[in-house]
């Protein structure tokens, strides 16, 4: 199946107590689709300007991507997010946003992107996620993410988008925050009451909670030694998810667990290095050999 998502693809700027970068490629569409594309196609929506150039698209050249609904905008600004990380790396402080060209972005998505069969609105204004979605003929899945900018600034057209999807992926922060409520299960409950089929709640390092109907399932999330630059983590954990889902051609409960824990597979190779640098590297191989160690690390004898 293939994957239309729609987000940011941005610089960044980050620091974090491990470096500091002041200008790097970055964005939750941009760490979606290389994540993803790793399993199955994915076509990219997006606006950027004229000074994310030929050099920078190279993020997307040779993988499965079709980046014909990126629209480069003369004389515009590309999307820009600086943020820091503490000592707990789980939790992204955001310094600044700049949406710049994504300010006016109104997304026509080319005709051979609308029979997609799964859509993945990233994290971006409510209102562009829903402008995708209207787009997209007959999505067997439709899965959101969203952080706690868009709660506090576009909070009426995230609950319209959150009751049209089936699968919501978001962080304990942003759950926790959407509910009033600090137990994430009950978290997951209220948010399950909203519409969506499916819940997952990323929790860094601890791993990702799934609820569906009266089902509870958690996973750990894959140890590591090295943790460098956690940008990136809960799109690329959403990519893997996502794509691996899309490879299976069908989504069901027990799949869903499958693509967690791939999805958390996926974030735990992206935090080894700065931005993308590590998950731009790792193959479906990488993937399938952390499985079998992730398997070893939760093994239960009977
Ligand atoms: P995460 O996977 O949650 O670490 O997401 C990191 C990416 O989200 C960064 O590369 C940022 O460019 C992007 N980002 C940060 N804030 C926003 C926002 N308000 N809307 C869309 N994307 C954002």
């Amino acid at each position: 199946m293939s994957i239309v998502v729609i987000g940011s693809v941005a610089f960044d700027a980050i620091e974090s107590p491990f470096g500091k970068s002041e200008k790097t490629i970055g964005g939750a569409a941009t760490y979606f689709s290389v994540a993803a594309s790793i399993f199955a196609p994915v076509r990219v929506v997006a606006v950027i300007g004229d000074d994310f150039g030929n050099e920078e698209m190279k993020v997307f050249e040779g993988r499965n991507i079709d980046t014909s609904g990126i629209v480069r905008i003369d004389g515009g600004r590309t999307f820009f997010w600086s943020g820091e990380y503490g000592f707990d790396l789980n939790v992204a402080q955001t310094r600044e946003t700049q949406l710049n060209v994504f300010a006016d972005f109104r997304p026509d998505l080319p005709e051979s992107f609308r029979d997609s069969e799964m859509v993945f609105l990233a994290n971006i204004a409510p209102e562009l996620q829903l402008e995708v979605l209207e787009q997209v003929r007959d999505p067997k899945l439709v899965a959101l993410d969203t952080m706690n900018y868009w709660i506090d600034s576009a909070r009426d057209g995230l609950e319209e988008v959150i009751a049209k999807v089936d699968l919501l992926v978001i962080n304990e922060g942003e759950a926790r925050q959407l509910t009033d409520e600090p137990n994430l299960v009950k978290a997951s409950r209220k948010l399950l009451s909203r519409g969506p089929r499916w819940i997952v709640i990323k929790r860094g390092e601890y791993g990702a909670l799934m609820a569906t109907g009266d089902d509870i399932f958690a996973a750990p999330a894959y140890p590591l030694e090295q943790v460098f630059d956690p940008t990136g983590a809960g799109d690329s954990f959403a990519g893997g998810l996502m794509g691996w889902l899309a490879a299976a051609k069908e989504v069901n409960d027990d799949q869903l667990r499958q693509a967690i824990v791939y999805g958390s597979i996926m974030a735990s190779y992206t935090v080894e290095k700065f931005g993308l640098d590590r998950l731009r590297e790792i193959t479906r191989d990488d993937l399938d050999s952390r499985l079998a160690m992730f398997r070893k690390v939760t093994w239960l004898p009977e």
